[in-house]
């Protein structure tokens, strides 16, 4: 394998940080050539020192002469704001791009690495669940690769490797099921945050663990398979898996299944999209079955987790509804962590976004933007009251 250029968006979150330690573990094989973060200075510049890539972006403006001054000295390039983030996932010199920061920002920076014919290493998911017909067409026309890195998405991906045209029947999903699995709504009403922050089996950004413990994490990844595997809704099925070792399963025409398994550590799929088709090695622990004498399944209660249910809607329905319930969701669980709405409010205010903005049928990345802003506009008077 020859070596490759990486482009992290989003260096100093969860998956980010978890692609360095991916990087550092095969210096040989990767290098890092841009860095990004949104406000978090110490963490960019601490990693640019030690990656050395040619170029950082720190999107926070008040924060640019902090990163410039650390880095100028080491002929590290630094740039502000949002339009350097899409700029910079263009640059010549990368190969792949990790699209590694959270929501509907990542949604630019992708369209731009796609036109720069630059290999998607896909994280964030929300880019898909807004617009994924667009992106799907923009890349096919480039043609540019999508590689996911959300783990469901990867064991699909790796359950199809050799598979050449054989037709996919049908995928299931499989979902932890977070950590209120088996409760019902009247349960949950005092959620505290500090509770929907604790996630069974895995570690990763606030955005998402709230998103796992309503659910809407499991929604927006049913629509990112339809975009990635080219599925028709009831193609995809939701199973509740709470041990996370079965990362999602492919059942073909013929009724064989094939699943992908693991210990629930995203270095994995990280590693895979950004090596693939190659494997490379690994020191992460392996798993062991005598630690799991027993793997279970379960149907998800779409009722108490109307999240769910919402996602599916949007799938079926189409057009710019999943972009409607996406915005929604991102404030809605800004407000929930900001102690200003409750658990179950979340659903409730996608829900109302759902049924208030209007619907476009066949959108245009302008019709996305509008949809976008207008359902954030809807979603906080909806908070205020
Ligand atoms: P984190 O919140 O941990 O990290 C987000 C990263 O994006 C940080 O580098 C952050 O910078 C940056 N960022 C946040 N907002 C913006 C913005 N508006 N503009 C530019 N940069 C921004 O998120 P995760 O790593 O958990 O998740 C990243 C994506 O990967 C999400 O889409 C998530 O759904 C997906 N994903 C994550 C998994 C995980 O295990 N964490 C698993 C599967 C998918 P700063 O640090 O400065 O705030
Ligand atoms: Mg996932």
């Amino acid at each position: 394998m020859e070596k490759k250029k990486i482009a992290i968006l989003g260096s100093t979150g969860s998956i980010g940080t978890q692609a360095l330690e991916v990087i550092e573990e095969h210096a040989d094989k990767f290098e890092v050539e841009v860095l990004t973060a949104n406000s978090n200075a110490d963490l960019l510049i601490a990693q640019a020192l030690k990656f050395k890539p040619n170029t950082v972006v720190i999107v926070d403006v008040t924060k640019f002469e902090k990163v410039s001054e650390a880095l100028w000295e080491h002929d590290i390039k630094t740039f502000t704001g949002v339009d350097a983030l899409a700029q910079v996932a263009a640059m010549q010199e990368t190969d792949v791009v990790l699209t590694a920061l959270v929501g509907y920002a990542g949604l630019l920076p992708t369209i731009k690495a796609i036109e720069g014919k630059k290999t998607i290493a896909l994280a964030n998911k929300e880019t898909l669940v807004v617009a994924g017909e667009l992106i799907t067409k923009l890349a096919a026309k480039n043609g540019v690769h999508i590689y996911p890195v959300d783990s469901e998405h990867s064991a699909i991906f790796q359950c199809l490797v050799g598979e050449f045209q054989n037709k996919i029947e049908k995928i299931y999903l499989t979902a932890s099921g977070g950590p209120f699995r088996g409760k019902k709504k009247e349960e949950l009403l005092e959620i505290t945050k500090e509770q929907a922050l604790k996630h069974p089996n895995w570690d990763m950004g606030a955005k998402i663990t709230i998103d796992s413990a309503t659910l809407m994490n499991k929604g927006l990844e049913v629509i990112e398979a339809k975009w990635l595997f080219n599925l028709q809704p009831e193609q995809i099925d939701v199973i509740v898996h709470p041990q996370s070792i079965v990362h999602s399963l492919v059942q073909f025409e013929d009724g064989s299944m094939k699943a992908q398994m693991g210990l629930p550590d995203m270095k994995h799929p990280i590693q895979y999209a950004l090596s693939f088709p190659y494997r490379l090695t690994s020191s992460s622990p392996r798993f062991n079955f005598m630690d799991y004498s027993e793997l279970t399944f379960e149907q998800p209660d779409k009722e108490t987790f109307l999240n769910l249910s919402l996602a599916y809607e949007a799938l079926e329905k189409g057009g710019n509804l999943a972009c409607i319930l996406n915005a929604a969701n991102e404030v809605a669980v800004e407000a929930f962590l900001n102690d200003k709405i409750k658990f179950l409010e979340i659903a409730e205010v996608n829900q109302r976004c759902m049924e208030q903005i209007g619907f476009i049928k066949t959108p245009t990345y302008e019709d996305y933007v509008a949809t976008d802003s207008e359902t954030r506009v809807f979603a906080n008077s909806l908070i205020q009251k």
